[in-house]
């Protein structure tokens, strides 16, 4: 594995809204990626378990630091030959106050194929869970981003709020989810040197309507390419961000945070900036 040895130049304050640094990867040197998140500027993190049985670790991951990480857990649209869980024992799980969102969840036409009434039906258990609890919904949708639209708005998914992550559609979709009430987040992908349409979408949303992530260990942006990626380089996401939209990196940092606090209703502790 090849990792990150130098943490970016600090500027923020960042919130990585879709991270899984309590996957495997991370296992051996968690705590040294925790303190370069805080040296490069992060204020805090989302954490993403996504199959069952991984909430106990994922707790674990959080408490280590509570004022710093928050969860979500749902299992992923991926995942097909799980048993179903039922729309109660989602919410039992994601009634944690440790949970801030249920996710991810959304619809994935890219590995999966054929007939796919079983990732939409588990899509819209997870919506109803949310609403019930009242937190927002974190949505994969790969391949798929229009057909998940229409499900979250079919299942009135603004009133709890949803981000559709590791946006990788077009400007129409992102646009319309931004009419329905819901955020759009990118990823490392957006610094990719082939990603221009991406990077038009950016252009085509207003910066409150954004979100920044990593996904890692995936996708690392550009200049790290080909490592591990880890959440102390979402930075590099604002700053193309930054970029396309002529601002400073300084502002896409403090809106896109601003706005994670609000959509997953963190406390008030975690309101510094
Ligand atoms: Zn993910």
């Amino acid at each position: 594995m090849v990792v990150v040895e130098k943490t970016p130049s600090a500027f923020g304050p960042l919130f990585d809204s879709h991270s899984h640094i309590n996957s495997e990867e991370f296992d051996a040197d968690r705590e040294q990626v925790v303190s370069r998140m805080r040296q490069a500027g992060l204020i805090g993190a989302m954490v993403i378990a996504c199959d069952l049985g991984e909430e106990a670790k994922l707790f674990e991951v959080i408490d280590a630091h509570p004022d710093f990480l928050c969860g979500a857990w749902a299992l992923h649209p991926e995942y097909e030959d799980r048993r179903e869980p039922t729309v109660e024992e989602i919410a039992a799980v994601c009634a944690d106050p440790r949970i801030a969102a249920v996710g991810e969840t959304g619809l994935d036409y890219y590995w999966c194929k054929g007939d796919l009434s079983w990732q939409k039906e588990r899509f819209v258990r997870h919506i109803e869970a949310a609403r019930m609890l009242k937190k927002p919904l974190i949505v994969h949708a790969r391949e798929a981003e229009a057909d998940a639209l229409e499900i979250l708005i079919d299942n009135r998914a603004h009133e709890c709020g949803f981000v559709l992550h590791c946006y990788g559609g077009d400007a129409d979709t992102a646009r319309r989810a931004v009419d329905a009430g819901g955020l759009v987040s990118f990823t490392g992908v957006v610094t990719f040197k082939n990603a221009g349409a991406l990077r038009d979408v950016v252009k085509a949303l207003p910066l409150e309507a954004i979100m920044i992530e990593t996904d890692c260990p995936y996708m690392a942006p550009v200049p790290y390419r080909g490592k591990r990626c880890e959440p102390a380089l979402v930075g590099e996401v604002a700053k193309t961000i930054a970029a396309v939209k002529g601002i400073e990196p300084e502002l896409v940092a403090k809106t896109t945070t601003q706005t994670a606090l609000r959509f997953f209703h963190l406390p008030a502790c975690c309101r510094t900036i």
